[in-house]
């Protein structure tokens, strides 16, 4: 069954240290990952777009054409005058990796300014994804234009996903920080945690003290990821499941397992509908990710031809 995905967020340019002080470009951000992961895996009669918003410069140009390029849409791309993308930088000092970022008065902090083009694009679509860090990066009242939005299209019947990607650096006051990523859960119908990351900031001692945290809030489906450990499902319609992770026999670069994951879990389910089954294969995905270096993996490193 055909179907549109939408998934809104900050896609930044990243530099990487190549050789010496040259450096290399790539653009990169959880919101995009997980679109891309996404398209990699779902049929052509589904389309994947991205929501943001960028600058009229010529880095913008540049990002839309990679963005098209994986064959995201575009066409939902706010084009803001006299604004730029977020970037960072990765240091690599004795196979350490650190990152500095410039994004605090970057373009896609305007995602959510018009809201008749946010409604315009979430009533066009099926599926809508979003995470923390898309919170995150909005001033309070584009948080309530956001979630305004999201919150119809759950009452809709739309599928909202979350991942709250909980990143202190992100947020100046750790309260709101919580309670927004509560007020995003509520939003959703849909929730893929990391545990690490919830037993940090929301202080749960396993997995089930997740899982009642986020339905007590009202959300019907959830996916609790905990790195090897596996990933637990507990969904409304059927048993609580666990699902092992896959075997990585040499981690290269965790970059972006958590985005590919959702990418590859929503691409599976969407068509297939078994969500123990998704989880399978998207474990899988991540898995072949770690494996190599970078956020965005080509297929055919992760997949041989044929299959899937
Ligand atoms: P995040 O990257 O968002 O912190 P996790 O660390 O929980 O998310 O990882 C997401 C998924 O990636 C996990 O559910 C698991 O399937 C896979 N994964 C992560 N780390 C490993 C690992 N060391 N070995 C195997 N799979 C892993």
């Amino acid at each position: 069954m055909a179907g549109r995905m939408l998934s809104i967020g900050e896609c930044m340019v990243e530099l990487m240290q190549a050789e010496g002080d040259l450096l290399r470009k790539g653009y990169a951000g959880d919101s995009f990952n997980t679109a891309y992961y996404a398209r990699l895996f779902l049929p052509a009669d589904w389309s994947v777009d991205y929501l943001t918003a960028v600058g009229t410069d010529t880095v913008s140009d540049d990002m839309l054409a990679f963005i098209a390029g994986t064959g995201v849409g575009t066409g939902q791309i706010r084009r803001v005058e006299g604004r730029t993308p977020g970037l960072y930088m990765i240091h690599l000092k004795n196979g350490e990796r650190s990152f500095s970022y410039w994004r605090s008065v970057s373009a896609a902090k305007a995602l959510a300014d018009d809201p008749a083009h946010l409604r315009f694009a979430v009533e066009a679509s099926d599926v809508i994804v979003f995470s923390g860090i898309t919170l995150a990066i909005l001033a309070p009242d584009a948080v309530e234009s956001l979630l305004s939005e999201l919150r119809r299209a759950k009452v809709a019947g739309k599928s909202v996903v979350f991942d709250p990607n909980i990143r202190p650096r992100l947020w100046d006051d750790k309260a709101r920080m919580l309670e927004t990523i509560r007020a995003g859960a509520r939003a959703a119908t849909l929730v893929m945690p990391s545990f690490d990351d919830e037993a940090t900031h929301f202080g749960d001692i396993d997995i089930a003290q997740t899982i009642a945290r986020y339905r007590a809030l009202g959300v019907d489906d959830i996916v609790v990821k905990d790195g090897p450990n596996g990933i637990t499902l507990d969904f409304k319609d059927t048993q609580q499941t666990f699902v092992p992770a896959a075997l990585v026999e040499n981690v290269v670069d965790t970059t972006s397992a958590g985005d590919s994951f959702n990418g590859a879990f929503l691409a599976h389910s969407v068509v297939h509908g078994n969500p123990a089954d998704a989880a399978a294969f998207a474990a899988k995905i991540a898995a072949g990710v770690i494996g190599h270096h970078g956020a965005l993996v080509a297929r055919e490193k992760l997949l041989p031809p044929g299959q899937g």
